[in-house]
């Protein structure tokens, strides 16, 4: 299958590899797709644990997975990154964030949410030196419901995104 956060690659190749710990996100934008495409798999685990350790404090799996478990994430489009060297620091004079659309589907309610997320690199656990990007917290831009969606209609996911093979939403992502 084609990965959820919408790179057009095998989910294999983009984000199952950091999501089940074989790879680590090179960047702040590799951990937001890897976050949301956990997301869109009801991987609440993975997402509970790239919270960094002070937000990670507040959250709970079984909101987490409650949350998850009422909506159906069906599009990523990221719209901008910060610059970040690990090699420069003078570069980096403040966290670097990602700036993101996520939309997800609720009884037959598209949600669009929008947030500039802030990344942070910290080491795993307190055994651990090497540190890793985890995501600290984000300035949500909009959240608001964009449209509604007929059994008909062409699926606004982007699981069809094969110009000559769109599924209608009854075929596709409806209940
Ligand atoms: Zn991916
Ligand atoms: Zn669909």
């Amino acid at each position: 299958m084609l990965c959820p956060c919408g790179s057009n690659t095998l989910y294999a190749n983009c984000c199952l590899p950091i999501i089940n710990g074989k790879q680590q996100a090179k960047s702040p934008e590799h951990l937001m797709r890897s976050r949301y495409s956990a997301y869109a798999m009801k991987n609440a685990q993975y997402i509970l644990d790239t919270y960094a350790k002070t937000p990670r404090l507040d959250q709970s799996i079984i909101e987490i997975e409650s949350a998850g478990n009422s909506c159906q994430w069906i599009k990523l489009n990221i719209r901008q990154c910060s610059k970040w060297d690990d090699s420069a620091q003078e570069i980096n004079t403040s966290l670097p964030t990602v700036e993101f659309d996520a939309f997800y589907l609720t009884d037959n309610k598209v949600y669009q949410l929008s947030e500039k997320s802030r990344f942070i690199k910290e080491a795993k656990n307190d055994q651990s030196t090497q540190e890793q990007w985890f995501y600290l917290d984000g300035d949500i831009i909009k959240h608001s419901e964009i449209e509604t969606i007929k059994r008909n209609d062409l699926c606004p996911c982007q699981k069809n995104q094969n110009k000559n093979n769109k599924k209608k939403f009854k075929n596709c992502c409806s209940n």
